[in-house]
């Protein structure tokens, strides 16, 4: 494949892509130059609908914009889900002060509230657990569109990527077992521990999204896992996701590869990692580096960074590493977590 990337921000990885057009992503000569591609897909889902809505009809554009609009505003796609039956934490819209009246109540009495637009890594996030935390919280984001969430006390996160073809075709990534530390995902592990079923379960759960929401391309819902073994789906990435990172160097199709191939309507099966794998996140912290040569020294161990400017709590990198087994592979993950700070 050639891969040619429009892209404004002048420090964006994109940079060091072969064809990286430098310009807004509404910027019409950009435009032109994708509409020339034999399909356009996207890997951030704050591109401007418009941008994908100016090149309908001009070339296939997977996952399209009524997906992404879907996506990237928390309080439709939680309504969005619910309608393809997918079941979400209890929530409500915030919308005004008047909708604050009661309900932390109706979400079970503590909370997430949540920007519905540009948060991510946990930022524009606050929990609370009072009316007047949660008013507190309200005013210190700015007044802006959120929606209330109940908190989950689940017993652990999964996530599972889907794709489909143009032509209604699906293919599913594996289900990946997830930790987040500050709102922000540290590890992922595959295979994931997880009840008996609980792959089988995400998998619909996907696939009713992908098919109500009309996906061509692949997408990601990470869930919550609840105790007795039920899913509550969190939210939906329209795009690969980065827990699957960890497919980069797993020994099967990569999260990428499946991308690409869903775009282009080329052969697809379900990806899989052959052996047990995981990803540990470089998140920058002030003043600490990761200890790179007892990393490259960790048997099984890739190294995958982003070159980004350092900022403290900015995902810089990551680092894959692959084991024969379940009990190597969590040794190995322990290691990198002290390597990794
Ligand atoms: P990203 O897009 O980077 O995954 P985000 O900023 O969109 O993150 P969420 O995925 O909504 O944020 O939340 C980040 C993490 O915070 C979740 O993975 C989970 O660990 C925790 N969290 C979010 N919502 C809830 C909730 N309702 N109950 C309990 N924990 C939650
Ligand atoms: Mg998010
Ligand atoms: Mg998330």
């Amino acid at each position: 494949m050639r891969v040619r990337v429009l892209e404004p921000d002048p420090q964006a990885p994109a940079r060091l892509c072969a064809e990286h057009l430098l310009a807004p992503y509404t910027d019409p000569a950009g435009l032109d130059a994708l509409a020339e591609c034999d399909a356009v897909t996207l890997e951030f889902e704050n591109v401007p609908v418009e941008a994908l809505a100016a090149l309908d009809g001009r070339v296939p554009v997977r996952p399209g914009g009524g997906l992404l609009a879907r996506s990237k505003h928390r309080a439709r796609e939680k309504e969005a889900l619910r309608a393809a039956g997918v079941q979400t934490a209890p929530f409500e819209v915030i919308e005004s002060a008047a909708d604050l009246e009661g309900a932390l109540e109706r979400v079970g009495g503590r909370g997430i509230l949540k920007t519905s637009e540009l948060g991510y890594d946990g930022k524009g996030q606050a929990r609370v657990s009072t009316p007047a935390e949660l008013a507190a919280a309200w005013a210190d984001l700015g007044r802006v569109p959120c929606v209330l969430e109940g908190l989950v006390a689940f017993g652990g996160e999964v996530s599972l990527s889907v794709a489909r073809t143009a032509g209604g075709e699906l293919a599913f990534g594996p289900l990946i077992e997830n930790v987040h530390r500050g709102g922000i995902l540290r590890t992922s592990v595959f295979p994931a521990e997880a009840p008996e079923g609980t792959e089988a379960r995400a998998r619909e759960a996907a696939r009713a999204v992908a098919e109500a929401w009309g996906l061509e391309g692949l997408l990601t819902v990470e869930f919550f896992l609840l105790p007795g073994g039920a899913l509550l789906a969190n939210e939906v990435a329209p795009r690969v996701h980065n827990s699957g990172h960890l497919t980069q160097d797993g020994g099967g199709l990569s999260q990428f590869g499946a991308q690409v191939r869903a775009v282009l309507g080329l052969p697809l099966a379900d990806w899989r990692p052959l052996l047990p794998c995981a990803m540990v996140n470089v998140v920058g912290v002030q003043g600490q580096e990761p200890d790179w040569a007892r990393i490259d020294a960790l048997p099984g161990t890739h190294v995958h960074l982003y070159h980004k400017a350092f900022r403290a709590g900015r995902k810089l990198g990551h680092v894959n590493v692959v084991a024969p087994d379940r009990d190597t592979l969590r040794k190995r993950v322990a290691e990198l977590e002290r390597l990794i700070p």
